[in-house]
């Protein structure tokens, strides 16, 4: 097994979240206090050989000739109570990032080792500090693409996934005490009364855990973001409501330019998810040249998108065309009618689409109505929004969780199964149950393998 005890003494710069004027050093390991004496001075210069954990101090931090860098604070945690666990000297300095550099600097030379990304929170983990969950939502946390997705790594890490996933571990463990009393009395009342309760618990227990399995619907939007394909016929406006949207949003990623004056794809924000709009370029300009295969092929590539904007134009009501491409999206769930040109007056309108359950009117020129527009797609991907973005509702984005959880799920209906068949064979049940909460062991790091280190932390604390 490869050993994941880092011995030796980390340090890096924990930069603030938010990138304040504040720079922060972090050292981590037994010669964490040691380096800290070395480098700092009270503000007459002096060496300071006491230090209390806990304690703020201000001083300099001084190079190997003894030159001044800068004023910091510096702070000492003596090991358990740090994050990592171990002892822990941070140096605050209020320099710009070539001053937290040259601090980084003189600690490395005095024995120090770079960190590997992730590798404090891995000795945080190792430590007992965190759970698993925990450790990769602060990997999630750094790599967040967008607002969402941070705000549900920050809950992540916060733990409320971690005490949800123990809730269900405690009743799982609740319901092997129901069975063990059921085979302690063997009387049939007991056993009729238990079997009940057990039944009782492990539906509920298969619920939760479902409800857990359907928010990754959600946390894939949120991690990976949805596709929006936007499709009518030339001139009603779909490069223009691809280009409100941009303004709207403000916040574009990447851009790949058609060939044409026309965008053909872009990423933007809506809502906080990331989205890759799509303006199709095959219905787009071809449709005149292009007879009705042509569109058909279009709109095969449709499938992969997440939500279709079906754009007509409003100040001229519906064409031949527009009826045409009408007749082949018809039947899709997840299509929104976008009526534009409102502002030019509406020979045709939302009310008048009716049999399209979802249907804007918007002005593409004006910016009318993108707001409401953005609204409608991000209810279409989720089921909940205001809970995910007010952050109450618990969501996994994780697809190491989403196994586990599902293995979970399997033996629990398995337990339901032979609880039909009733307490003959408990043995059976108690070894269901035992394989449930194993899984979910695995997904906060109660239960561990080999192998999942490997995966998790692969990156971190290599050949030590
Ligand atoms: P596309 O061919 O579907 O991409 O359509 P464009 O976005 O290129 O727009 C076609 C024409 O309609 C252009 O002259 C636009 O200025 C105009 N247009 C687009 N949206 C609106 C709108 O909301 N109101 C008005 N009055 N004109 C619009
Ligand atoms: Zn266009």
């Amino acid at each position: 097994m490869r050993d994941y005890m880092c011995q030796d003494t980390i340090a890096a710069i924990g930069t603030p979240i938010g990138r304040g004027a504040i720079g922060i050093v972090r050292i981590s390991g037994k010669e964490a206090l040691r380096i800290l004496k070395e480098l700092f001075r009270t503000k007459r210069g002096n060496k300071k050989e006491e230090f209390e954990e806990r304690r703020v101090y201000y001083g300099l931090v001084v190079d190997e000739f003894g030159e001044p860098i800068d004023e910091v604070l510096a702070v000492y945690m003596r090991a358990p109570r740090s994050f990592t666990g171990e002892d822990v000297v941070e140096i605050h300095s209020h320099g710009g990032i070539v001053v937290v550099r040259k601090i980084l600097r003189e600690v490395l030379k005095r024995g120090a080792r770079l960190a590997e990304p992730g590798e404090f929170t891995m000795r945080a983990f190792i430590n007992g500090k965190i759970d698993l969950v925990q450790a990769e939502a602060i990997n999630q946390l750094i790599e967040a693409k967008s607002e969402v997705e941070a705000k549900v790594a920050l809950r992540h890490l916060e733990g409320s996934l971690s005490k949800r996933i123990e809730g269900i571990r405690n009743k799982l463990l609740e319901t092997k005490a129901y069975i063990e009393a059921a085979v302690d009395f063997p009387e049939e009342e007991v056993e009729i009364l238990e079997r009940g309760k057990v039944k009782e618990k492990l539906i509920e227990i298969k619920e939760e855990i479902e409800k857990l399995l359907k928010s990754y619907r959600e946390g894939k939007v949120i991690r990976e973001g949805i596709k929006v394909a936007i499709v009518g016929r030339p001139n009603v406006g779909k490069s223009s409501l691809l280009n409100a949207l941009l303004r709207e949003e403000r916040a574009i990623v990447t851009e790949i330019p058609g060939t044409t004056r026309d965008v053909i794809e872009e990423s933007v924000t809506v809502k906080g998810i990331p989205v890759r709009l799509i303006d199709t370029a095959g219905i787009r300009d071809t449709a005149e040249k292009v007879e009705r295969i042509g569109i058909e092929r279009s709109l095969e590539k449709l499938k992969e998108a997440d939500v279709v904007l079906f754009v007509v134009d409003g100040s001229v009501g519906l064409t031949e065309e527009d009826k045409k491409i009408w007749e082949l999206l018809k039947g899709r769930k997840n299509v929104i009618v976008v009526v534009n040109k409102k502002d030019a007056g509406l020979k045709v309108n939302c009310k008048d689409l009716k049999e399209w359950n979802r249907c804007v009117e918007i002005s593409a020129k004006e910016g009318k109505g993108i707001e409401k527009l953005s609204e409608e797609i991000v209810k279409m991907v989720l089921l909940e929004p205001e809970a995910v973005f007010g952050g109450e509702e618990e969501v996994i984005t994780s697809e190491r969780h989403r196994e586990l959880l599902e293995k979970a799920k399997n033996s629990i209906e398995k337990a339901l199964k032979s609880l039909e068949e009733g307490f003959e064979s408990p043995e059976f049940l108690s070894m269901d149950i035992d394989q449930a909460l194993e899984s979910l062991g695995m997904i906060v790091g109660k239960v561990t393998t080999e192998d999942m280190y490997d995966i998790i932390f692969s990156r971190f604390c290599i050949g030590k």
